[in-house]
This record gives structure tokens, sequence and C-alpha cells, in this order.
């Protein structure tokens, strides 16, 4: 169980399903739902294998957007239960075979209204059909992920609980520090926590650098279990969230964050950040892909089923030879040696 895996040992997520399954080519860019489930659940299993093997502890069913409000705008409504029920069947049968866990996924509705009443028992209704649908394959507990209301947040967390299911809810930050409901941030986990979300975090919206200080606040406010999954694309204090990143003066977002990706190296350096700091379950969000994953549970001192295919750039003909070596030492000596020169003049 997932509780008893974070008492243990920190807990390795995975990446962005829906911006993997994009960039392969299996999810439209614009709606962003994961109709690829049921069309090419092939695509979907592989890339829950391609996360196992990268060393993911869970892996989250494909069931962002698989909400009744998401699948209407693409016309798929209809097949909001056979989504939702795939989802969750394949996650289990590579998780059955890695012997990690399932995690179901809630996620924003775009349903609710802080103002309008109708609308709380409207998602309500939407987050316990996915559940119960979700729940046809056994799900090991329930991510409900890049929410930004507090009101939202709390509406998936009772759904959770009423099914008697682990909770964790993580919240979405852009520019500000509290949620879209105005919450400052300790107080809406604060009382996430006190309503019984069993691991509270933060996720989407923000990389490593910005979603950490984050983190920290959070980790004062509340006790127990903390959860980050930050995106893979660099953000930057004026632009703290990937959405508002541009390029040429254009939005980069959503079909050139390519320049903006964080390199392996930055997200497992996020990993071992992120543990020394007391967050026990670490993943990542949109931009995120296998490589990272398996960068972050090297960092963190693990050999995964792909460490076979890990880097071993000594057997590199040119980078790896022992007179490339000794011309890149030599060629950085003789520039520190101009450098100095220079000084002198
Ligand atoms: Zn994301």
């Amino acid at each position: 169980m997932i509780l008893d895996k974070l008492e243990r040992d920190v807990v390795l997520g995975d990446g962005g399903m829906i911006f993997e399954l994009e960039r392969r080519g299996y999810v439209r860019a614009g709606p962003y739902t994961p109709e690829v489930v049921i069309q090419h659940p092939q695509v979907v299993k592989q890339l829950h294998v391609d996360f196992a093997r990268a060393g993911a502890d869970v892996i989250q069913a494909c069931a962002y957007y698989a909400h009744e409000e998401k699948l209407r705008d693409i016309g798929m409504e209809g097949a909001l239960e056979e989504i939702n029920r795939t989802a969750t069947r394949l996650a289990r049968q590579v998780a059955e075979e890695y012997g990690i866990l399932v995690a179901g996924n809630l996620c924003n509705t775009w349903v609710y209204d802080p103002g309008d009443l109708s609308t709380h028992t409207e998602t309500r209704r939407q987050f316990d059909e996915q559940i119960r649908y979700q729940e046809s394959d056994r799900t090991d507990f329930f991510i409900a992920e890049t929410i930004e209301y507090l009101g939202e947040a709390l509406i998936a967390l009772e759904a959770i609980k009423a099914a008697g299911r682990t909770a964790m809810i993580t919240l979405g930050f852009k520019y500000q520090d509290k949620t879209l409901d105005g919450v400052a941030l300790e107080e809406a986990f604060k009382r996430l926590k006190d309503a019984g979300a069993d691991i509270v975090g933060i996720n989407c919206f923000r990389d490593p650098e910005m979603m950490l200080p984050l983190a920290a606040r959070l980790r004062q406010a509340v006790p127990g279990y903390i959860a980050t999954q930050p995106v893979a694309y660099h953000c930057s204090p004026d632009r703290p969230y990937f959405q508002a990143q541009e390029i040429h003066g254009d939005p980069a977002f959503p079909l050139e964050l390519d320049p903006f990706m964080l390199t392996r190296r930055e997200m497992a350096a996020y990993a071992v950040q992120a543990k020394e700091m007391g967050i026990q379950y670490i993943g990542a969000c949109c931009g995120a892909g296998p490589h990272h994953i398996r960068a972050m549970a090297e960092a963190l001192g693990r050999t995964v089923p792909n460490s076979r295919y890990s880097p071993r750039l000594e057997l590199h003909p040119i980078i790896g030879s022992p007179a490339h070596i000794r011309e890149k030492d030599q060629r950085i000596l003789s520039e520190q040696r101009g450098g100095r020169q220079r000084d002198k003049k």
C-alpha cells in the first residue's frame, strides 16, 4: 500500500502521460483528452511500461480529463465508462508485472464555480462516476491533481474518502501562492489535511525551481506525507508557470515548449533536493518522460530495470576515448592559461 511504501522510503512517481502521448502523436493538443486508451491501448500500456522500467513506484491511470465535461468537448461523453475502466485496467496490468502501484486519477473538472452551489453537486457527481468506473480494476489509491480551487479539491477528497480509498490531493499554483478561491497556500493544505487527505502536495504548472519554495512552506505548515510533481519545462520568477513562457514574442505553450525542457540532470537534481527537504512522494508532470524518471531514480541511489541501458559514455568511440578526454583537458587548460594571461595585461 502507498502509505506503507511512504513509511519505508521516498516514493518515485511517474512522468506526464498526456504530454508524452501527445509528443508520440496519440493525444490531440488542445482538448488533451485521453481517448487513446481505448483507440490505441497498446501505446498507453507501453508508456506505463516505460515509466515502470524507469523506476516509477506508482503509475497513474491515464484518465486525466476523462470526465464528462471534457469528453463532451470531443463528442465522446458516451465513452466515459469505457475510457475510465480501460485506463485503470492497462495501468493495473503493468503494475502487476512490475510489482508497483496504480493510482486512480481525478483532476480539475472545469465545472466547479465557487459561487454556484449547483456546480458543486455536479462536480461531485462527475468525480463519483470516474471513481466508480476506475475502481472496477481496483486502484491502490487515488490522486486528485491540478486543482486550483480549494473547494473543488475538498469535493474530490470527499468523493475519494466516500469510496473508502487513500487520497493524495495536489493543488496547482500559477502566479499566486493562494488558491483560485483565495485561500492562502498554508491554510488550504491545513484544511485538506483536517478533512482527511492522506498525502497533500503541489503538481503541474511550475518547474522544480519555482515549485520547491512553495513546497518548503507546505512542509512547514502541515505534518505528514507531502508530494511534488513539477513540470519539466523551465519557468522563471517573472513567468513562474509553463503556460506563460514565450518564444519569439508568442506563447510557447503548448506546441513550442521543446526549448524549455529540463535536462535529465536537472530533474535528477530536483529529486535529490526534494528528498532533502522532507518530501516523500517525488514525481513529475507535463514534459517529464521516462529518461527523466530513470535519472531521478538513479540520483536517489536506485538501480531500476532500465538501468541496464544507462549511460556509459566511456564506451563512446569519440567522446569516450582517452585521446578525446586528453584533448578536452588540454583545451580547458589552455583556455584557463589564456584567461590568466589576459588578466595580467
Ligand atoms: Zn502537468
